[in-house]
């Protein structure tokens, strides 16, 4: 798919306050850091759109784009970052989920998961909550570019882990934006599902 238009919609706290609309959207959320932004400007092919954060946490809102005047991309809020109280970071956790619940043309979320890493409890809570939500989503596995020798086993630690859990596991990716890898994939997934 072509992005030949992108827009900012708006940046909102709750659900409630979301643009009305029937146009499907796809949120994308993972731990601080995991490369959201980075990952966003890289579907859009925008550089700035999704702003690299500096300051990781810093995004607790809800942030709208319109692309080709026909779905969304939505930047929600990153979690498991520990130097905001735990009183924000609650609340911040109370209003995605209510967004992720009630928001009917919320077609996937994509689930950034770091693959340098193993599987780390934040992870393995959210992709619980949507699985128990009944909400759709898939994993995608960033920074692969950092772990090259080892991006099988530590994909394959990653699944295991999850497996402990569900019988089987959503679709993958995996991307790297140093690499420009991926985003490809996931715009194809996003485009097939519109089609539908
Ligand atoms: P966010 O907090 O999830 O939005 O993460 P950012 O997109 O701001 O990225 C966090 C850090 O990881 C930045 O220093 C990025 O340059 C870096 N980063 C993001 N994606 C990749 C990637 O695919 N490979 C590598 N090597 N670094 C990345």
């Amino acid at each position: 798919m072509n992005i030949n238009s992108i827009e900012f919609i708006g940046s909102f706290e709750y659900e409630d306050q979301c643009p009305k609309t029937d146009l499907p959207e796809y949120a994308f959320i993972g731990r601080s850091n995991v490369g959201k932004s980075s990952l966003i400007n890289l579907i859009t092919n925008r550089n700035d759109l999704a702003r690299i954060s500096g300051t990781p946490g810093k995004t607790q809102t809800i942030n709208y784009f319109l692309v080709n005047e026909s779905w969304y991309i939505v930047d929600l809020p990153g979690y498991g970052y520990a130097k905001v109280s735990k009183r924000l970071r609650e609340k911040w956790t109370k209003n995605i989920r209510q967004y992720l619940k009630k928001r009917a043309s919320l077609y996937c979320v994509f689930s950034l998961i770091d693959s340098r890493h193993t599987l780390q409890v934040s992870d393995l809570n959210f992709v619980n909550w949507l699985g128990d939500n009944e909400i759709p989503y898939a994993i995608v596995y960033t920074k692969i570019d950092k772990i090259k020798n080892k991006i099988a086993e530590n994909i394959a630690s990653i699944k295991s882990e999850l497996l402990q859990h569900w019988e089987y596991l959503p679709t993958q990716f995996q991307t790297s934006t140093v690499l420009r890898q991926g985003h490809e994939d996931i715009l194809k997934f996003i485009e097939k599902i519109n089609n539908n």
